[in-house]
């Protein structure tokens, strides 16, 4: 009996132990599955973020070849219009091979719509207003994106668009050559000096002078240093990049400004060369230094806004 009993106790203890093993096996394994499902869950969370995080990012970039594309159809010789809808055009057409990218790559629906490009406080930066939506399973991403895409480094259509490729105008050293385009267009609108302008130059490529405040042109080799660059600069006579590409000399917004350089000897009053003065305003302007064959040729208030005083 006593032995008996003594068995069944362990029968039963084991029992119990086996039991309780069991409830912390299903426990564990139950717990690990949860823990799994949880982080696939995240995973896919991530995963969509990733991707519209992705897209979105290299948005400024599309902006800037849409811009950049419509610049070279000016360098091609064909003219823009209307450069707001063409680059929207442009960059419908950037985002329409992108989202079929994307689909390939991520198994997503994007649907992408450029609503607006326009000028901003900063003549240096084109606002666009793309209209996002993008599906993947039952994950959904809505949203107007605004992206601010930079015009430096672009080039300067203005002078083609302005007298177009039969001109002659040359580009390269990272500068447009006018040769005798310029000379000929002062000509045929009866202004003062039109040889002055022969063999003109000036900077290709958008580059912000770093000059600023303006004045400080006048300061010891600034000017000289500014010329070289090529800077240019902010004004509001000055065409923004948006109108430059449909060849206006000037418009009524807050645009930019470049020194046409002439290269001559000749010392007589001809057209004040900051490049809308030459395109649009048609005022003059006298050699800062006479005897200096690459003297800048500008008017007083010019001369004012850079501080650029008369040596002679
Ligand atoms: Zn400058
Ligand atoms: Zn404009």
């Amino acid at each position: 009996m006593k032995i008996n009993s003594k068995g069944n106790l362990i029968v039963g203890t084991t029992a119990i132990l086996i039991i309780a093993l069991l409830f912390i096996c299903i426990f564990v394994v139950t717990s690990i599955n949860y823990i799994q499902n949880k982080n696939i869950g995240i995973e896919s969370n991530d995963n969509f973020k990733y991707i519209i995080d992705d897209y979105t990012q290299n948005l400024e970039l599309n902006c800037r070849d849409a811009i950049d594309e419509a610049t070279q159809k000016v360098f091609n010789g064909l003219p823009v219009t209307n450069s707001e809808n063409q680059i929207k055009k442009n960059l419908n057409k950037i985002l329409d091979k992108k989202n079929k990218e994307y689909e390939e790559k991520y198994d997503v629906k994007i649907n992408s719509e450029t609503l607006s490009v326009e000028n901003t406080k900063s003549p240096w930066k084109i606002l666009f207003k793309i209209k996002l939506n993008i599906k993947k399973g039952d994950e959904k991403y809505s949203k107007i994106v605004e992206k601010n895409a930079s015009v430096e480094g672009l080039r300067d259509p203005l002078p083609i668009a302005k007298l177009t490729i039969m001109s002659g105008i040359l580009t390269y050293d990272n500068q447009i050559h006018y040769k005798t385009a310029l000379s000929t267009y002062m000509l045929l609108h009866h202004l003062d000096s039109p040889e002055s302008y022969i063999e003109a130059t000036a900077p290709l490529y958008i580059k912000k002078c770093p000059y600023d405040p303006y004045i400080h042109h006048g300061d010891p080799g600034v000017i000289e240093d500014c010329l070289k660059h090529g800077y240019f600069h902010e004004s509001a006579d000055g065409s923004c990049y948006l109108c430059r590409l449909e060849g206006k000399g000037k418009c009524p917004h807050y645009g930019l400004e470049v020194f046409i350089q002439t290269h001559t000897p000749l010392k007589n009053e001809s057209l004040s060369c900051p490049d809308h003065v030459v395109f649009a305003d048609h005022y003059n302007g006298e050699k800062i230094n006479p005897d200096d064959w690459n003297s800048l040729i500008l008017d007083s208030s010019h001369r004012k806004k850079y501080g650029l005083i008369n040596d002679g």
